[in-house]
């Protein structure tokens, strides 16, 4: 996050949000610098960035929340809550706590005269009703359409001896690239919480940005391989809290579990507090878990036990792999993903013997050709669809391609009557070199089950007509 940084991630160079077609033909314009900016001339179902700055801060242990917006802005948190208290549950609290998360419900009163009141009533019962640390505001499209100065009123309504307030900037419009929402949460983290003076260096302390999407047996794991270097993890902002903010000037090292997530923000603490950062991929996969661990381990010096390490765990689950290969290889396959699980997804089937037919990815930048550019190696002839959500193209593309399996969020092609699973998933392994064989268990026994999706299929129609599925998946994508 250089200090130029918008929080926008469209508005970086080289950066596409729309854009549809064949894997070589967008690698190599984009190679040659020629690949043009398009907007969808219709869009369906846009998630929004404010979810991801709601699911980047939902898991912090001293706060509340409160989300600046009309009542159906909300309704995605109930998913991260969910997650939330799942993850108390492994982690064997006891009072488990569901989050602290009050709604201003602003109405068409509020939109005329402004929401400026049900702010500051909020703050006052959030501070009283929870006795928080720290109180982050997430802004909507809502309030921004209407001008509420929430920076304003939250540094009128601060008060020496009460909580941080901490103004998120998410509102929807602001960007169609949903993890957009995690720069906004970092900038406000940087601006509000990160101390002026570094803290004194904690040897062998390593930053590691996660959202509150990661299960705990992955927190396990991955513990378990920075354990390896002498590394301890300070968890950010996944089940934080005040002082572990405060505690990430004090680290020698930062990497990130993904690679959308706090990229801008390593560079800045690098920038800001002289913090060397890994930015590799998410640790899904063999080729990925190798990756992720080298990257880490050569900013701590320690790449060759790294080395001798994956060597060691190769030889550990191959058999495993191989008895997996065996019942899934040659299963051509449809993706669709975050930019960072898409593209471990990807990667992740090269470890069972699968084709690639289709990949739906958020994004299009730098970091993605990197993936694209290893994938196209390896699978010929797979399309590539830029899209942030959008069912309408993905049941075309999907209903067109005929994979044997669909990996990614489940509710559309599934009632195509396709097999289904996902590899974001905050309650079961999914990351290092033991979440490779749980994950590929699980993709060969959707394989070899797919009765539930079958027989759902004619009861659970799709809105969209038959005549759509026999147009081109990229007819509304036009050139700007
Ligand atoms: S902030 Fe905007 S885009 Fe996001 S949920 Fe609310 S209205 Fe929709």
């Amino acid at each position: 996050m250089a200090t130029t940084y918008s929080g926008v991630r469209e508005l970086r160079p080289y950066t596409y949000n729309d854009l549809g077609g064949d894997s070589m033909r967008l690698a190599g314009n984009f190679e040659k610098k020629c690949l043009k900016s398009a907007d969808r001339t219709f869009s369906q179902g846009l998630q929004c960035q404010q979810i991801n700055s709601i699911s980047c801060v939902l898991s912090m242990s001293d706060s509340a929340f409160i989300i600046h917006s009309p009542q159906g802005c909300s309704g995605c948190v109930s998913g991260g809550a969910d997650g939330y208290r799942v993850g108390q549950a492994h982690r064997g609290v006891k009072l488990i706590k569901s989050p602290r998360v009050i709604v201003t419900n602003l109405d068409e009163n509020d939109i005329i005269r402004g929401g400026e009141a049900k702010l500051r009533e909020a703050i006052r019962i959030a501070g009283e009703r929870y006795d928080p640390k720290m109180i982050f505001i997430f802004t909507s499209c809502a309030s921004g359409i209407i001008g509420d100065d929430v920076d304003a009123i939250a540094a009128d309504a601060q008060t020496p001896d009460g909580p941080i307030l901490i103004p998120i900037h998410c509102d929807g419009f602001r960007s169609k690239i949903c993890a957009s929402g995690f720069d906004a949460a970092f900038i406000a983290i940087k601006k509000y919480l990160l101390p002026k003076e570094p803290r004194k260096k904690s040897s062998g302390l390593v930053n590691l940005f996660a959202p509150t999407s990661i299960s705990y047996k992955d927190q396990l794991e991955i513990e378990r391989l920075l354990a390896l270097f002498g590394a301890t993890v300070n968890y950010i902002p996944f089940y934080s809290s005040y002082e572990k903010i405060q505690m990430i000037t004090a680290a020698e090292a930062s990497t990130s579990i993904c690679k959308v997530f706090a990229d801008e923000f390593m560079k800045e603490l690098e920038e800001s507090y002289g913090i060397p950062f890994a930015h590799t991929v998410m640790p899904i996969g063999i080729r990925n878990t190798d990756k992720w661990l080298l990257g880490i381990a050569a900013l701590l010096g320690k790449e060759a036990p790294a080395r001798e390490y994956i060597e060691k765990e190769h030889k550990r689950v191959q058999p495993k792999l191989d008895e997996i290969k065996g019942r899934l290889e040659g299963k051509r396959v449809f993706i669709c993903g975050g930019t960072g699980r898409s593209f471990a997804a990807a990667a992740l089937i090269d470890d069972f013997g699968m084709q690639l037919v289709g990949l739906e990815t958020p994004t299009y930048d730098f970091d993605a050709q990197i993936d694209i550019e290893y994938l196209n190696g390896i699978h010929k002839n797979y399309v590539v669809d830029v899209a942030n959500m959008q069912p309408f193209e993905q049941v075309n593309l999907v209903n067109h391609l005929k994979p044997d399996v669909f990996i990614g969020v489940p509710a559309w092609s599934a009632r195509l009557g396709l097999p289904t699973t996902h590899v974001l998933d905050p309650k079961r392994p999914t990351m290092g070199y033991d979440g490779i064989v749980y994950l590929g268990e699980k993709i060969a026994e959707q394989v070899e089950n797919a009765g539930f999706n079958r027989k759902l299929a004619p009861y659970a129609r799709l809105p969209y007509k038959k005549s759509w599925y026999e147009q081109d998946a990229f007819k509304y994508i036009r050139d700007l």
